[in-house]
């Protein structure tokens, strides 16, 4: 089945050829230059670049994958959690071609696309834990099947990239800051001891991350020195400053720590044998490396993405469309956008079962 993965909840325009969880083509356009001077996405900016980028991306995937419109036979669409009029543009723009195409058309996830995008690249074994850490979310699923989903905990307030992207923020280094943590992390050893590992004393599931954004408001105050003067001059190629980078790292530790944590709980919790770990903030250095030791002295299967596959992409739209579609579950063309705050039910009741 060739399908047509169509990803703009955020501030990446992305569009992909996937057949049969096989990438054949994927073609994208980032924002981030354009977001980057306002410290962040600016909602409408971003709506009309992917109204701007669609067409013209569209155009480029048929001629790079040298297939025609006609061959397309599944539309697959992220529908949300997102940027409400990011998400209407790649709706409209996905009914459009399911209708001028005659093909169905599915309405998928974007957090259930995160979690699956590792069957891209290889077979996920059932039943697993699910960690995804992305730039609006931080949750752990027990994953029984590829479209049964239960949630076992979740950020009760920033997510682990929000706190990424805060602290870079904080620190006046460019948007989006967690590629920039990461890389400055590698340039010093952490302290251990410099930042809070937050909400660990709780024995739920649930993550806290705004306390620990606080802790490094308060450390920037008392050391006012590591707040960058030009964001404009920094790259992450930079070399940055020995006091910058042992703060980077030290904060970087404090995450993965939280994380491993909550992680090795939900495991014995569970019982299972599998853990993936997916979103934007799996693309991280230290947490890739905490992850794949905690799993390997636990005894576990990591399924773990390329880091391509764990910032947005819309390959994984299409491979999650994939999913639902061997599942006879479509979407007519009344399929709604659901923006971030808003629950998408996991058991996708409301999706029309066409088997
Ligand atoms: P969501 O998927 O929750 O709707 P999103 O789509 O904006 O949010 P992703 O694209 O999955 O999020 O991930 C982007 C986030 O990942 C940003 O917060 C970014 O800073 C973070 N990120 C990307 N690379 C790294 C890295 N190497 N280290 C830490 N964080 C990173
Ligand atoms: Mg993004
Ligand atoms: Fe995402």
């Amino acid at each position: 089945m060739l399908s047509l993965g169509i990803e703009t909840s955020c501030d990446e325009t992305a569009l992909a050829l996937v057949d049969e969880g096989r990438i054949l083509q994927e073609v994208m356009f980032s924002q981030v230059d354009k977001h980057s001077i306002f410290g962040g996405v600016v909602p409408e900016m971003a709506s009309r670049e992917h109204l701007r980028k669609l067409q013209p991306l569209w155009h480029s995937l048929l001629k790079k994958s040298e297939r025609r419109a006609g061959d397309v036979e599944l539309i697959a669409v992220a529908r949300g959690p997102g940027l409400l009029g990011c998400l209407l543009v790649g709706l409209g723009f996905a009914k459009g071609l399911a209708m001028g195409l005659k093909i169905p058309l599915v309405g998928v996830n974007h957090l259930h696309a995160h979690l699956m995008a590792p069957a891209l690249e290889q077979e996920i074994e059932f039943p697993a834990v699910g960690l995804l850490v992305s730039g609006g979310h931080t949750s752990l699923y027990k994953i029984d099947s590829s479209i049964e989903f239960e949630l076992l905990g979740r950020t009760l307030d920033d997510a682990a990239g929000e706190a990424f992207d805060k602290t870079a923020r904080a620190l006046n280094l460019p948007y989006p800051g967690g590629v920039y943590i990461d890389r400055f992390a590698s340039f010093a050893e952490p302290d251990p001891d410099m930042f809070p590992r937050p909400y660990l004393d709780n024995p739920s599931l649930d993550f806290s991350f705004s306390g620990l954004k606080t802790a490094l408001v308060n450390h920037i105050r008392k050391h006012p020195g590591l707040v960058q003067e030009n964001p404009l001059e920094i790259t992450p190629d930079s070399t940055p400053d020995p006091e910058l980078a042992r703060v980077c790292a030290s904060f970087n530790l404090a995450v993965a720590e939280t994380l491993q944590a909550k992680l090795q709980r939900a495991v014995s919790a569970t019982g299972v044998q599998n853990v993936i770990l997916a979103g934007g903030v799996a693309a991280n250095s230290m947490i890739r490396q905490k992850t794949i030791k905690l799993c390997s002295s636990m005894g576990l299967r990591l399924i773990l993405p390329s880091l391509n596959l764990c910032t947005d992409n819309a390959s994984m739209i299409a491979c999650c469309g994939e999913i639902l579609a061997r599942h006879g579950l479509y979407h007519d063309l009344e399929l709604e956008a659901v923006p971030r705050g808003r629950k998408i039910p996991w058991d996708y009741c409301g999706l029309k079962n066409s088997g």
